[in-house]
């Protein structure tokens, strides 16, 4: 366990030296600046993903953006991502937007439907009730889920 810390402080160090000199391509996110109202772009850091105004530095608006949720996109088996709406609604979408479309309000879960083997997603089906239900309209099979404590606030 005693050289978990070499490797890692060294790649941290060559992180910050690159951050200055490269600039990882900037992928065009659809949410507006709110400074300015630009198109954010993607930006990396130790942390994670961000996003950045492209006007940077005369605005130096970001913005930070949740980690994936864990769980496959079930179109692509991408990852899924947790994202805000332009209304500011959160959403979950695929990493691969545009190229794959998968988008839910409701969080999916890893399970799939025993029913139809369609996706399924969690919803509060009442005070400390957690269910999974199927995404597939027309089947809508759903699964009490035992505790509600996985299901934390942002952090
Ligand atoms: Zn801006
Ligand atoms: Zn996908
Ligand atoms: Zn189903």
């Amino acid at each position: 366990m005693s050289d978990f810390y070499g490797p890692f402080e060294k790649d941290l160090e060559k992180a910050e030296a690159s951050i200055e000199k490269v600039s990882i391509e900037d992928q065009v996110s659809d949410v507006p600046c709110e400074k300015c109202g630009a198109m954010m772009v993607y930006k990396m850091s130790r942390y994670g993903r961000f996003l950045a105004c492209p006007n940077f530095p005369a605005c130096r608006h970001t913005l930070a953006l949740p980690n994936n949720i864990g769980v496959p996109c079930p179109k692509c088996g991408g990852e899924l991502l947790e994202r805000i709406s332009r209304k500011g609604r959160k959403f979950y979408g695929c990493e691969k937007y545009p190229e794959c479309d998968f988008v839910s309000w409701d969080r999916p879960v890893a399970d799939k439907c025993p029913v139809c083997g369609s996706y399924m997603v969690l919803k509060r089906g009442g005070k400390d009730t957690l269910y999974h239900v199927c995404a597939n309209e027309t089947c809508r099979h759903r699964v009490q889920v035992e505790s509600a404590a996985s299901e934390d606030n942002d952090g």
